[in-house]
């Protein structure tokens, strides 16, 4: 059968290999205790379902605008003014269908092929991809654990060329579990000024930090930064709502419509009802998105301390997202239960055959010395899960 160049050019998801093969040994009766998560543990809050109910018994069932409704993008408009201090109006706001397709439509409606693309390792997996398939080629920058695996001013500048078109910039991180401070990424904004790079924002875990950490857009440091940055952001981190695919781009106007051009053929509109769901989980009513942040705050320093007590892992506490990103690579060349830990792979392979705890490589996260582990999932699950890594490094 005849498969494009460009789909055989995208390999499976790195972290849906690791889900799938826990998953098998699940079903053959293994009890697997999964730090593989994505996604919020948390049901979507009540207060959105009823909205998504009543949109769809009155009929909100049929095709919207392309961009999503206007209602719906005055009130991200009315949110990124009051949460982010960011002045968008709603013809510079698209929705999209989750924050992933909001990135890989951004990226086809800037990138050509030749264009390079920045992007600091550790990254979030679907990147290099969504670069690759705009046709462009991604920069990869290793940053160093000194700096808690943040891009310095400096190597951002080192790494500007004639090609650059773009810089890919995720905080709170995914998989690093840090947060950029405002000061840290003024001083990188400052890098870019007299450039022509656009940022790509990945703000989808703002509402998910710790420790008195304080988010902030990259947009709202300045006039300079504002002009240049696309910022994307959606509904499933914060809200836990991974499964209605609700996400959105704001930035100029030229390249929202753009967007706009390119999602009118490919997808159209985001489900209408859903968008009538988005309205309500807009601005946390209940209370429910502190609750859920306030709970991950204590599972990830739980599982962080718990790491730390290891030896040979080294954990920074995470500041956002719900991801422990320790480095392990202090046991690679160990033979553990007869198997070579030669790096993430191995470790990953090893933790989960022989002691049944599914975590996620760092290698397609671009940092082979650390593993990705999620703590989306109970304090109870955590302790278990941590433990049995323990042991089976303590043999
Ligand atoms: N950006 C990052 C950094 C993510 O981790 C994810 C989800 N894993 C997304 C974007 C996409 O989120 P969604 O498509 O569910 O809105």
């Amino acid at each position: 059968m005849k498969i494009s160049k460009r789909a055989q050019s995208v390999p499976n998801s790195a972290t849906m290999a690791v889900d799938s093969r826990a998953k098998q040994l699940a079903a053959q009766g293994i009890d697997i205790v999964s730090f593989g998560a994505g996604e919020p543990d948390f049901d979507t809050p009540d207060y959105i379902k009823d909205a998504a109910i009543k949109a769809l018994k009155s009929g909100r069932t049929k095709y919207t605008a392309t961009a999503g409704i206007v209602e719906l993008r005055n009130a991200i408009a009315a949110k990124l003014k009051a949460e982010n201090g960011l002045n968008y109006t709603a013809e510079q706001i698209i929705v999209n269908i989750g924050a992933k397709h909001s990135i890989y439509e951004a990226m086809q409606a800037v990138l050509d092929a030749g264009d390079e693309v920045i992007l600091p390792a550790p990254y979030w997996v679907t990147y290099p991809e969504t670069i690759k398939l705009a046709g462009a080629t991604a920069k990869i920058i290793q940053t160093d654990k000194k700096n808690s695996y943040k891009i310095t001013p400096q190597q951002l500048k080192e790494s500007l060329g004639k090609e650059t078109a773009m810089l890919v910039l995720n905080s709170p991180n995914n998989p690093g579990g840090f947060t950029y401070s405002p000061e840290e990424l003024f001083a990188l904004a400052k890098v870019l000024e007299g450039t022509k790079v656009i940022v790509l924002s990945d703000e989808i875990y703002e509402k998910l930090v710790y420790r008195g950490t304080k988010f902030v857009s990259f947009a709202s440091l300045s006039t300079d930064a504002y002009n240049r940055t696309l910022t994307v952001n959606g509904f499933s981190k914060a809200f836990a709502m991974t499964g209605w695919r609700l996400g959105y781009t704001a930035g100029a106007l030229e390249i929202i419509k753009a967007m706009e051009r390119l999602q009118s053929h490919m997808t159209q509109n985001p489900v209408a009802f859903a968008q009538y769901a988005a309205i309500a989980a807009l601005g946390d009513p209940d209370g429910s998105v502190e609750k859920m942040r306030g709970e991950f705050e204590r599972r990830g320093k739980y599982m962080a301390e718990r790491l730390n007590n290891i030896k040979g892992v080294v954990c920074p506490e995470p500041t956002g997202a719900f991801y422990c990103f320790p480095d392990v690579s202090s046991h690679y060349g160990r033979t553990i239960n007869g198997m070579k830990i030669n790096g993430s792979m191995d470790f990953a392979k090893g933790v989960l055959e022989q002691a049944n705890v599914a975590i996620v490589p760092g290698l397609p996260f671009g940092c082979d010395e650390n593993i990705r582990l999620s703590f989306a999932c109970s304090l109870e699950q955590i302790a278990k899960g941590v433990d049995r890594i323990e042991k089976w490094l303590s043999q």
